[in-house]
This record gives C-alpha cells, structure tokens and sequence, in this order.
C-alpha cells in the first residue's frame, strides 16, 4: 500500500487465520476498503517516520489488526462502527530491530499525544492489557481523540 505497510499485513488476522483469506476477499472488492487500507498505510507511514526521528533509531510498526471483515470484526468482539470495519484503523506496536523487543507502548503513546499527529487520526488510545495502540484515520469530525484504555474499559487521560 506504502513502502513499508502492505496489503497482506493490513488485512492479516494472527490469531484467526481461518479467516485471512475470507478477510482479504472482502478487502479487494470494497473500494472504499481499498482506500481506506491506503489512509491507514499513510498514516503509520508518518507515525513510523516521526519515531524513527524521536526514539533516534528506524523502528518496526508491527500491525496486529487492520481490516476486518464483518465476519472476523465478530469474531474478535469489534464494535460495528469500528474504522476497522472501513480499513480505516491499526492496532500495532513498535519493535526495536537490534533487539526484537517491543518498545514499551506506555512510552511510544505518551509520546505519540504530543507529537502533533494528532489531526491526523480520529482516535487513539492504547490498550493498556493487551499493549498495543489503535489508530484509526481523520474523518474531519471529531478527530484527534485520545486516550487510555483500562483494563476495565474505562477510558482516562492518565495512568
Ligand atoms: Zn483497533
């Protein structure tokens, strides 16, 4: 879609590969699901290119979940009016390549609210118990929210 962010990874489901193919299908024959994969790529290609400036070393955006399918937003308990439904949402985390360790997500979303990308996203928000951070694409309404997912669901500015 981007240079670093393909079709495959976008439309990936790790921990549901029954569902790839199903995914994928869906993806190629929705043009608004096309051109919502290639808002999302652009966006982590900035996110991606601002930590690599930040953290003064080129980072891996590892993506667990992008699109998802009617099907597969099911299977993982997605709200209906997920981005993610529309292609328009990531769930990722960064990796540091000299080691392979994740870099910790507390860190990388305390800075990601400050680093003035945040007209670029509608939400935002780090999952505090599963460790990864949603980021789904401006809608020019609303956008630039942010904030921290608690364990309970609860959403807070801090932690
Ligand atoms: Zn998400």
């Amino acid at each position: 879609m981007t240079e670093h962010f393909t079709f495959d990874e976008l439309t990936d489901s790790p921990h549901h590969p029954g569902m790839v193919a199903i995914n994928r299908q869906a993806a190629l024959t929705d043009m608004v699901v096309m051109d919502g994969l290639r808002e999302t790529a652009e966006l982590l290609e900035l996110i991606r290119a601002a930590a690599g400036r930040y953290f003064h070393r080129e980072l891996v955006v590892r993506v667990t979940s992008g699109f998802r399918c009617h099907q597969l937003n099911a299977l993982v308990g997605g709200s209906a009016t997920s981005q993610h439904r529309l292609g328009q949402a990531a769930d990722w985390y960064l990796i540091d390549p000299t080691d392979g360790n994740m870099v910790d997500p507390k860190l990388v979303f305390g800075w990601l609210v400050l680093s003035g990308l945040s007209r670029r996203w509608h939400q935002c928000y780090l999952d505090i118990r599963r460790h990864f951070i949603h980021v789904g694409v401006a809608t020019g309404r609303e956008d630039g929210q942010w904030w921290y997912l608690l364990p309970n669901g609860a959403r807070v500015k801090e932690v």
